[in-house]
């Protein structure tokens, strides 16, 4: 890997972008969506290390709708076809914010 050093700017770490409302958001203040090995389904990377793409949303069901909606996710993975985000909406709807 020879990937050259991006300047980044000081005390914000990685800025992503999210695919729902497109608002760039420090890397920790966003969820990573991934496909599954060898499948046309999407999951949380919680980890945030899995290889290959990655969709960058916030934690938020509002933000999932609107990257669903724009068929963004499978874009940014870089899909060939459709992608199956029931994993996904699973994971966000136990991450609903405001419940305590
Ligand atoms: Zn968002």
């Amino acid at each position: 890997m020879t990937t050259p050093p991006s300047p980044s700017p000081p005390g914000e770490g990685q800025v992503r972008t999210c695919v729902g409302c497109r608002v760039k958001a420090p890397r920790s203040a966003l969820v990573r969506v991934v496909l599954v090995p060898q499948s046309p389904r999407a999951m949380v990377d919680e980890r945030t290390d899995a290889p290959g793409r990655g969709a960058w949303l916030h934690a938020d069901r509002a933000c999932l709708d609107l990257a669903d909606r724009r068929r963004a996710i499978p874009r940014a993975l870089r899909s060939a076809g459709p992608v199956d985000t029931t994993a996904v909406t699973e994971w966000f709807s136990t991450r609903t914010p405001g419940q305590t």
